[in-house]
């Protein structure tokens, strides 16, 4: 029996244009589906009102376009699903495996103090996770996941391998804040199973928020995706590549006149490697990529090498 063809997803944020480091998110999504016969999918992920702006969705449609990364149906606005997230939210509620927290601002930083001076671990330990109904404030509350307290929660990641983190370090992540809208933690895991992605390919700043994400698929019965967090891209001084290092967005490389193709198999050798294959086409890259073959260690972004191209 062949495998079942993977779906990924590329999920930007449009806070501002297609960086580097998206792009090769963007690109090892797009190629892991196009290697393996499956889909590749994109959510833009709008929910932070105040940072989104079409114009951001715009740059990033147009900057996968120019790099021939094409998705398949059409992008999922993350804002437009805030109904089901919350409706999933309401889910955990009643199967008990998630609780109204009534806990205001000042009671969690005194619970905090105390502990510190107590020499006690400051992760908030709600006391509404087993308080009796009758006993509810008609405050506002927040929505909480009942987190285990014990043991560890294990991602067997792609990339990085075994993580583990102990559960006492992890507190029990808000879903829906007071207002009602779901939280990043919550909308990810729903949309992601929603849209049956089976594959989880991003950048390894994320690795943490798997811990928290893999709560949420385990405490609704879902199968958890495969995660492959790679390694972010640091700047040829070795510190974490950004504007600072003068790196222009997607379309600033566009305008300086480098060819998608060139710009594929640069991106492509951040973190992946084919034996002692310098060049290749995209068809190439298609028949050879595995996650497999993406390396842990950060990937340096050299000017030159791209000059070179
Ligand atoms: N929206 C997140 C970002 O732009 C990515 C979330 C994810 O891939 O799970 O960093």
């Amino acid at each position: 029996m062949s495998p079942t063809p993977p779906v990924t997803r590329f999920a930007p944020s449009p806070t501002g244009f297609l960086h580097i480091g998206g792009a090769r998110t963007a690109l090892f999504n797009w190629l892991y589906a196009r290697a393996k016969g499956g889909t590749f999918l994109l959510r833009i992920e709008d929910t932070d009102k105040a940072r989104s702006t079409p114009e951001a969705t715009e740059a990033i449609f147009a900057g996968l376009k120019w790099l021939g990364l094409d998705w398949d149906g059409d992008a999922v606005s993350q804002a437009s699903q805030a109904e089901r997230h919350a409706e999933v939210a309401h889910e955990l509620l009643e199967k008990g495996a998630a609780y109204k927290c009534f806990a205001t601002q000042e009671e969690i930083a005194a619970f905090r103090e105390e502990a510190k001076a107590a020499g006690r671990s400051t992760v908030f330990q709600s006391p509404w996770r087993d308080a009796d109904p009758a006993t509810m404030r008609n405050g506002p509350y927040v929505v909480r996941l009942k987190a285990p307290r014990d043991g560890e929660t294990v991602v067997d990641d792609v990339v990085q391998g075994r993580v583990a983190w102990k559960n006492e370090t992890l507190d029990d992540l808000i879903l829906l804040r007071s207002d009602g809208t779901p939280t990043y933690m919550l909308a990810v895991v729903v949309d992601d199973h929603d849209m049956g992605v089976t594959h989880v390919i991003r950048g390894d700043d994320h690795l943490t928020n798997a811990a928290r994400q893999v709560l949420i698929f385990d405490a609704m019965g879902w199968t958890r995706p495969a995660f492959a967090h790679i390694p972010l891209i640091h700047g040829p001084d070795g510190a974490k590549f950004s504007k600072r290092h003068g790196a222009p967005g997607v379309e600033g490389y566009r305008d300086m006149g480098y060819l998608p193709a060139a710009m594929r198999n640069y991106l492509a050798r951040l973190s992946w490697s084919h034996g002692d294959e310098e060049f290749f086409t995209t068809e190439q890259a298609v028949e050879w990529f595995d996650l497999d073959a993406i390396s842990k260690g950060a990937a340096r972004f050299d000017f030159k090498k791209l000059e070179n191209l």
